[in-house]
């Protein structure tokens, strides 16, 4: 229960952050990846692989623009097209 509650205030302080800066979101498409490794090779702080079928996982889906450079070399980089980034330079409006 504890350990619940931690989560849940963890996910609200992320959201409250995420809330005040330009975020970028970004997907991944477990169908297409081909376990290359290669996103986890370029971007090591936000994709790993899943220890039983190799398969791309992210570790957030929302992060800050400053992550930027590493995010779209890994979608670039990646064989099977399959990262998708979308980008919201405005989250207050939305
Ligand atoms: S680079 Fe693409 S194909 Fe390779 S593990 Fe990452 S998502 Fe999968």
């Amino acid at each position: 229960m504890a350990r619940a509650i931690l989560t849940l205030e963890r996910q609200r302080r992320r959201n409250a952050t995420f809330e005040r800066w330009p975020t970028m979101q970004v997907s991944v498409d477990r169908d297409r990846c081909c376990s290359s490794g290669m996103c986890v090779l370029n971007a090591p702080d936000d994709f790993e692989q899943d220890d039983r079928d190799g398969l791309v996982r992210l570790r957030q889906t929302a992060f800050r623009n400053e992550r930027s450079a590493d995010l779209r070399l890994a979608a670039e980089l990646c064989p099977s097209g399959a990262i998708l980034i979308t980008e919201d330079d405005n989250p207050a409006a939305a």
